[in-house]
């Protein structure tokens, strides 16, 4: 493709569209239920019992017969007793009353439970009780949840708490889940030096692995991280062709308009098809999306914040669609914007910004930063305000979109 500039939309369309090919062929791997967590599930699960699989007291009381006790207060016959995990051997009859325990079975004859406040012991064989309750009270009839075959888990779920409730409580010791795809994360310099080293003149650590390696983690992915490549074609040539051997290549910088700017160049020799090598947004604008085989690889701006806006528009759909989850995920959210925000770049911007709750409602404040080198006022943001290509401005008090990256954060812990 030439160097037509898309707008954010068409450049997530090209992308989204890619995403659909895979829909239904996405790799898939046993294992463990306790492993796993955050994964995502690619099988029907489904009930080999009902559930609950017993008529089940929800109370600590007394299982009887609701028409026994419609004038209160009365005094029934104890019989027994039944625990959790035991069954009543014998059937209740009327004028008798069994104590029982929070999920223990309900003894036949019975058709309700009063709870163990509103009774008083007699003595050791009788019980008062001193408020009526209606048949079916406090006891979960076998079944009432959902029944044997009943289908309780879909694909395409990420499995989080109730999740492993539901897996635990159908059996489910294993788990279908779809593979974690292999990211290579890519940078490339002459400038970057390792985290180790103290930088010399002109030189600076390289950051974006490690950004880009908590993006790839958080969205699901499997990061791997190459040694980085200088701007010199043979050594481009070798990482990156080392990089296409995972399911997705990142490559960060070397994309802009630059002399040393050779990432272009190696992807046309080595075969990669460029889909669109320039979004109009900021920061993030000569954002590369390419495939190869089966491959899907990107071109982000070296700035720290233009690779991490792009990795959130259009990479981490890529990874949500190769684990199997529906790949238009931007958490978009809408609150009230703290501060004036003018922006003149006529493309559409992310900045980076601070989302909480005050009372329940949403605040956005942009944080202060320098420009998109600057992860230092970068850290204080927990999303992104979109501010749309055609708004040169956007005034205090307004409600705005956002994208909300990390947890919600907290009216007081703004610092403006
Ligand atoms: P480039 O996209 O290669 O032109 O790089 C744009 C800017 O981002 C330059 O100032 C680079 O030094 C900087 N940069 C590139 N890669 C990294 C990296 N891995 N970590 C931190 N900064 C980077
Ligand atoms: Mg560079």
């Amino acid at each position: 493709m030439g160097s037509a500039v898309l707008s954010v939309e068409s450049a997530r369309d090209v992308v989204l569209q890619h995403c659909q090919r895979i829909t239904g062929k996405q790799a898939v791997e046993r294992v463990a239920l306790l492993e796993s967590f955050q994964r995502v599930i690619a099988e029907t699960v489904a009930l080999d019992c009902d559930q609950p699989p017993f008529a089940r007291s929800m109370r600590d009381g007394f299982a009887l017969r609701a028409e026994d006790v419609e004038a209160t207060p009365v005094s029934l016959r104890c019989v027994g007793e039944v625990k959790a995990g035991e069954a009543a051997e014998t059937t209740l009859r009327g004028g008798e009353a069994f104590h029982i325990m929070t999920g223990a079975p309900v003894p036949a004859g019975a058709n309700a439970v009063v709870m163990v406040e509103s009774t008083e012991r007699d003595s050791d064989t009788r019980v008062r009780v001193l408020k009526p309750v209606k048949a079916g009270e406090n006891i979960a009839p076998k079944g009432s949840e959902r029944r044997a075959g009943d289908t309780v888990l879909r694909p395409g779920r990420r499995i989080s708490t109730f999740e492993a409730a539901v897996l635990a409580s159908a059996g489910k010791a294993e788990v279908l889940v779809y593979r974690r795809p292999v990211v290579a994360i890519l940078a490339t310099g002459d400038e970057l030096v390792a985290v180790e080293a103290v930088p010399r003149a002109g030189q600076i650590r390289n950051s974006n692995s490690f950004s880009l390696y908590g993006q790839v983690l958080k969205s699901g992915g499997l990061p791997l991280i190459l040694d980085t490549a200088k701007d010199n074609l043979p050594d481009l040539r070798r990482q990156i062709q080392r990089g296409l051997e995972s399911d997705v290549l990142l490559v960060s910088g070397g994309v802009s308009m630059g002399k040393y700017d050779l990432v272009e160049p190696v992807f046309e020799e080595l075969g990669v098809t460029v889909h669109f090598e320039s979004v109009s947004m900021r920061p993030g604008k000569p954002t590369v999306f390419a495939t190869w085989k089966d491959r899907w690889v990107f071109g982000l701006p070296g700035n720290p914040l233009s690779t991490f806006v792009a990795f959130e528009l259009f990479v981490r759909p890529v990874l949500r669609a190769l684990q199997g989850l529906p790949a238009p995920d931007l958490p978009v959210v809408k609150g009230q914007l703290q501060a004036d925000v003018v922006e003149r770049s006529g493309r559409s911007a992310f900045l980076p910004a601070h989302i909480s709750s005050r009372s329940g409602t949403l605040e956005i404040v942009p944080v202060n930063w320098k420009g998109s080198a600057d992860v230092f006022g970068a850290v204080e943001s927990n999303g992104l305000l979109i501010v749309p290509a055609e708004a040169a401005r956007l005034n205090r008090g307004e409600t705005v979109a956002a994208l909300l990256l990390e947890e919600l954060g907290y009216a007081s812990e703004v610092r403006l």
